[in-house]
């Protein structure tokens, strides 16, 4: 494990065991862009339809919208419950402290934010932060499941409670769904905690590490 996970473990509070090295090199995700032909918009015409959506009620008091960055050939797909002030602001989801603990939990498996895809479950922002509504999620998830079409991911790792009981369709504690691979859509996921939460919470990070590392195998091919 390099200097920079190490140092992550250490803010973490995590005791960085040896039996819990990864070798992580062989993740980055190296597979060139391919044309999609199956007929569904490209990336810039989902863009361009996420940009002006009215599909649901919360294009009304959006700035932005946040669609997704990273990398669309990426083996691991990052996705989470929807933009807060901070992202609908810079139209980026994962920005501000979690998206700081989030870029520094990839860090420690040994991946780049620029390495994974990360997008949310909807691209508009809910005001007050509330949770999604079930229509909204119903209205946005055409656009989350044509992204997945295009990046083909190996895996994805679902962050947090409302991403992972919405994706999954169920109101199972995030507890129980944790480390275990669930099917959305017919790619792999696994769900793991919030870092805002982990942020509140810190004595679940040792948990977060647990779900990351079985992030690693299974993109290893060896869970
Ligand atoms: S949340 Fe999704 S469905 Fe609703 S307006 Fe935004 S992009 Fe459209």
């Amino acid at each position: 494990m390099d200097r920079r996970a190490l140092d992550y473990l250490h803010a973490m509070g995590i005791q960085p065991w040896a039996e819990r090295r990864v070798a992580v090199e062989v993740l980055t995700p190296l597979v060139p862009e391919e044309p999609i032909t199956d007929g569904g918009p490209g990336w810039e015409e989902l863009e361009a339809q996420v940009r002006v959506c009215t599909r649901c009620d919360l294009y009304r008091t959006r700035q932005n919208p946040v669609f997704g960055v990273g990398n669309r050939s990426a083996e691991l797909m990052i996705i989470g419950e929807a933009p807060g002030a901070e992202e609908d602001r810079r139209g980026e989801p994962f920005v501000g402290r979690a998206g700081q603990l989030l870029n520094e939990m990839l860090v420690a498996i040994g991946l780049a934010r620029e390495a994974v895809y990360i997008a949310n479950v909807l691209k508009s922002r809910p005001l007050q932060n509330r949770d999604p509504r079930p229509d909204e999620v119903a209205a946005c998830e055409p656009y989350l499941r044509r992204q997945l079409a295009l990046v083909r991911p190996k895996l994805i790792l679902a962050v947090g409670r409302i991403a992972s009981q919405n994706l999954l369709k169920t109101d199972t504690r995030i507890g129980t769904l944790r480390g275990r691979v669930h099917d959305y859509a017919g790619t792999p996921l696994v769900v793991t905690y919030h870092p805002a939460y982990l942020l509140r919470t810190p004595l679940d990070k040792r948990k977060a590490w647990d779900d990351l590392r079985l992030v690693v195998r299974l993109l290893s091919g060896v869970a």
